[in-house]
Formats: C-alpha cells, sequence, structure tokens
C-alpha cells in the first residue's frame, strides 16, 4: 500500500500526529493507500509557508511575465504527465480513466496556458473622478494566502480550476482535497516538482474537513477561501469566514433540471439526457437529476431513456469500454441506496436498477443507472442532491408549467434544454435560474467561460476572466496634482 506524505515549503512531510488514514479503491471496495491526517500544527506550517513565499518569497519578486511563465511550465507538466496523474485518480475515486486523462491533457493543461497568458492583462483603470486637483487610479492586488478546499468527485479538475487563476494572480495557496480522495491531488504536486515552483508557492496539507479544513479556514494568514463542495460543508465553511469577514468563493451543489419539449428531438434528447448523468455516476455537480419532458414524448422518452440507459456497462473505470464507473467511497455509496430506498417509500416508481450491482470480477461499490417516475415536487429525490446515478423523470403539459417545475428547487448550477426552437430556447434560458443553462447540448465546460451557481449552489464564479478577478482586490488610489495641498487647519 502507497504511503503518501504531505507538502509543505517545498518539501514532503509526515503528519506531526504520526497518524495516516486509508483510502480506498473503489473498484475494488478495499484500501490502497496511507493518507497524512494533518492538524493544526501541519497547517500552521504551511500557512506560514504560503506567507513567506507571497510576502519575503521569490513569488513576491515574481512579476506578471514570470508567473505566466511558471504556469506554462505548469501545464506543460500537466500534459506530460497525465496518464500517471490519471491512473492515480481513477484508483482513488473511481473516475473513468478517459474522462480525467484527455482532459489533463487537453482543456485542463488550457487553464495554466489561458492564465498564464492573463497574468499580465490584468489592467487598473485611470477613473475619472468629480474632483479638481486629483488623479485617481485602481491597481488590483492579490490577496495572499488562499486556501482552497476541494471534492472528492474531480479532486485534479477542481484543484487546477483554482491553482491556475489564484496564481496566475499573485497569490500564494494551501490546498485542502477530500479525506476520501487525496492522492491525485499529491501526486500532481510530485511532478510539479518538474516546474520549478519556489518553496511554499503551493501547499497541500490532507486530513478531515472538520480538523484540518477547518483549522485552515480559520487561520488568520488565511485571506481567501476557494470552496468546492456539499452546502452543508459549504455553509460551514461561510459561517466560519463570515466570522472573520473572508471573502469566499463558493461552488456547491445542484439539482439540475433537464426540460424537454414536444419538438425535441427525441433520440438526441435521451442520449443528452442519459449522457448528463451516468457516466460519472451522477457524481457530478452538474448532473441533471430532474428530466422534464412534455406529456405527449413522456412514455416514449422514459421508455427510450431506460433502454439507452439499461445497456450501459457498468464496471472498471480503467477500462475504455466502461460507460459507468463505481461509486467513489462506501459511506456515499451506503447514502446513494438510502436516498433510493426513500423515493420508492415516498411513492416513487422505480422503473430501472435501484440496487446494487455486483460485479464479482471487481468486488467494488456499484450502482447501475436508476430512474423513477410517478414522482412530485416534494420527494427528497427532487428536492435534494443524491449525487448518484439517480435520475427522476416528470411530466409538463406547458411552457408555464415546465419553467416553474425547473426552478423550483433551492439549488441553481445548471440546466438542460432539448428543443428545435432555438428561439424559444433562448427566452426560457433567460428565465431559467442557473448559473449555466445548455442548448440541445450539456456537460461542456471550457477554460474561457465562467462556472459557478446561482441560489443554494454558491457564489463567484470560476475559469473565463471572472475566475482571475475572484483572487483579486481592487485598490484606490489618488494623487494630489495641486501645486500646494490645502491646510487644513490655517
Ligand atoms: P463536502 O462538502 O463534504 O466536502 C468538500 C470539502 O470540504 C472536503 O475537502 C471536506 O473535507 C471539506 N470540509 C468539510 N467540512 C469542512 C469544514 N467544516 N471546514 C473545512 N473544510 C471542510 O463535499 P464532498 O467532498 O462530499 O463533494 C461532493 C459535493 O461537491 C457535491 O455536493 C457536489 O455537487 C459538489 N461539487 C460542486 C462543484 C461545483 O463546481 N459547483 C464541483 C464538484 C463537486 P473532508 O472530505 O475531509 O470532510
Amino acid at each position: 500500500m502507497k504511503t503518501y506524505q504531505y507538502f509543505c515549503d517545498g518539501q514532503w512531510r509526515d503528519p506531526s500526529s504520526g497518524l495516516w488514514f486509508e483510502s480506498d479503491n473503489p473498484t475494488r471496495g478495499a484500501p490502497w493507500a496511507r493518507i497524512p491526517r494533518c492538524n493544526a500544527e501541519d497547517v500552521e506550517a504551511a500557512v506560514q509557508a504560503a506567507h513567506r513565499c507571497f510576502s519575503t518569497g521569490a513569488w513576491s519578486r515574481t512579476n506578471a511575465a514570470g508567473r505566466g511563465r511558471l504556469l506554462r511550465r505548469m501545464g506543460d507538466v500537466v500534459v506530460r504527465h497525465a496518464e500517471q496523474l490519471g491512473a492515480i485518480e481513477t484508483t482513488d475515486n473511481g473516475k473513468r480513466r478517459s474522462d480525467i486523462v484527455e482532459p489533463l491533457k487537453t482543456w485542463l493543461a488550457d487553464s495554466f496556458y489561458y492564465y498564464a497568458g492573463l497574468a499580465d492583462k490584468v489592467e487598473g483603470a485611470v477613473i475619472p473622478v468629480d474632483a479638481p486637483d486629483l488623479l485617481n487610479y485602481t491597481r488590483r492586488e492579490p490577496y495572499g494566502v488562499c486556501a482552497c478546499i476541494t471534492a472528492w468527485n474531480s479532486p485534479l479538475l477542481i484543484a487546477i480550476w483554482k491553482m491556475a487563476p489564484a496564481l496566475a494572480a499573485g497569490n500564494t495557496l494551501v490546498l485542502k482535497p477530500s479525506e476520501h480522495a487525496s492522492a491525485s491531488t499529491l501526486a500532481l504536486m510530485e511532478v510539479l516538482a518538474e516546474a520549478d515552483l519556489p518553496p511554499g508557492l503551493v501547499n497541500v496539507v490532507t486530513g478531515f474537513g472538520p480538523e484540518a479544513g477547518a483549522a485552515l479556514v480559520d487561520h488568520p494568514l488565511v485571506r481567501l477561501l476557494s470552496f468546492t463542495g456539499g452546502f452543508t460543508g459549504g455553509s460551514h465553511v461561510a459561517a466560519a469566514a463570515g466570522r472573520q469577514a473572508k471573502p469566499v468563493i463558493m461552488e456547491l451543489g445542484g439539482k439540475s433540471p433537464q426540460i424537454v419539449f414536444r419538438d425535441a428531438d427525441l433520440e438526441l434528447a435521451v442520449h443528452g439526457v442519459a449522457s448528463g448523468i451516468f457516466p460519472p455516476s451522477g457524481q457530478s455537480c452538474i448532473s441533471g437529476s430532474r428530466a422534464i419532458v412534455h406529456r405527449s414524448l413522456y412514455d416514449q422518452f422514459v421508455r427510450s431513456l431506460c433502454e439507452v440507459a439499461g445497456r450501459a456497462r457498468l464496471g472498471d473505470p480503467a477500462d475504455p469500454m466502461t460507460q459507468v464507473p463505481p461509486i467513489a467511497n462506501r459511506s456515499h455509496f451506503d447514502r446513494v441506496l438510502q436516498a433510493i430506498e426513500t423515493a420508492k417509500k415516498e411513492g416513487a416508481h422505480c422503473v430501472l436498477g435501484g440496487v446494487p450491482t455486483h460485479l464479482p470480477e471487481l468486488g467494488g461499490w456499484f450502482i447501475g443507472p436508476t430512474v423513477f417516475t410517478n414522482v412530485t415536487p416534494q420527494m427528497q429525490i427532487m428536492r435534494e442532491e443524491i449525487f448518484g446515478p439517480v435520475i427522476a423523470v416528470l411530466p409538463f403539459d406547458d411552457d408555464e408549467e415546465a419553467i416553474r417545475l425547473a426552478n423550483d428547487t433551492d439549488y441553481g448550477l445548471a440546466a438542460g434544454l432539448w428543443t428545435a426552437d432555438t428561439a424559444r430556447a433562448i427566452g426560457f434560458a433567460d428565465r431559467i435560474q442557473a448559473g449555466t443553462v445548455y442548448i440541445n447540448n450539456y456537460y461542456n465546460a471550457t477554460t474561457q467561460s465562467p462556472v459557478g451557481g446561482f441560489k443554494r449552489s454558491g457564489y463567484g464564479r470560476e475559469n473565463g476572466l471572472e475566475g482571475m478577478l475572484a483572487y483579486l482586490q481592487t485598490k484606490s488610489i489618488w494623487v494630489s496634482t495641486a501645486p500646494h495641498q490645502p491646510n487644513p487647519f490655517p
């Protein structure tokens, strides 16, 4: 079993607690690695290292063009080691190898290149103020030490989405991956040694949310928090940050609707809806877990969805033929099964799946695509994020009902619209309360376009120019251009 150390000040260290915990391979249902259990003492060391690098170390002397050069090297390293990093993430959280290796080589490496290009293009402004003899201009400055707390479903993606803009903006970082999937973030730091990062620039502490995570959130030298996770963890972190008036970027969960209109291309819609939830086993924040289908298509839609999803091949996420991977950890596997049981008890009809799938040659935690009908908007399955391969399908009769059902959720991360009438879809997109709306496609994201949530799905944006501005604070500078200062006490 591989034993990891945590990464602090450019060095690999044992946790001061002397304790490690096991990380499971969900495909096998067995432990495969030992992860350091960091505590407040380790967090202190990591934050101090990041602070030194920001205020007195190499980073404070690196100009924007130099930061860009470093980010380009980081992107190159990620491309070179994509296979190795992808293999570790697949082992650790069961993500399909194809869903991480290609992205690392392409659009996740592009995150580094995009923000490398932006690093020296962030400008302030000269403001024409209503005051005589005064020049006013603004600068955008980094915060200092930023803490990035990430979720287990896509640790590398989430870490890179935070790391690239935060560093380009001139900050230093302490990353805290989820206890359920820390290995790929540690492996990223191993390979990034080739990019020649100054000590303390990026530090990784591992361990438990209420221990290492809370110590990081509370540390007074941490000036900004970027959190990706569930609503419960997020609201704890936001409350703790609020006590110290720390800014927070919050990327939380979703209960995203997929609306299929009467004029939709049914085959396209069925495949779009199925691939909007099942390929990561529903373990994506933007999973379209509520299908809202025009009544005229409803029966046929449900039949086709069950046919398509019922054929999906469950298996080893390292196998390119696998379509549905395991559930990433045992406790989450139990939670998904519990949610399925609750849906059945509340009267929803399970028309596909709904039970664990035993794959004797693997032995891990698998649940096949699960489809529910006969659902009502009040049921738990319609209101709470299940984060599993579980979709609820309900009919609508007219456009107003569709929009009402789509927006009848505490969340607002994403929505999909399937229709032949693009003009109508654009009107609908305006009325959907979500940070991302897809029209006749789903799941697309690139570095250039901001992502983030409405309502309980969070606030702040990642990616794009907004993603970098989130890591910068504006300073306003006033310069007297008068030959003499007025004397306030003549
Ligand atoms: P959690 O909220 O449980 O955990 C997220 C991170 O926060 C983990 O590193 C966790 O550590 C840490 N944490 C938990 N409690 C605290 C605390 N009190 N103080 C500091 N840190 C804490 O989320 P999951 O890991 O279960 O991830 C799944 C969720 O993430 C889903 O809701 C999903 O929708 C969301 N998500 C959102 C995305 C987006 O971009 N909007 C993208 C991907 C996922 P530990 O694991 O050790 O408890």
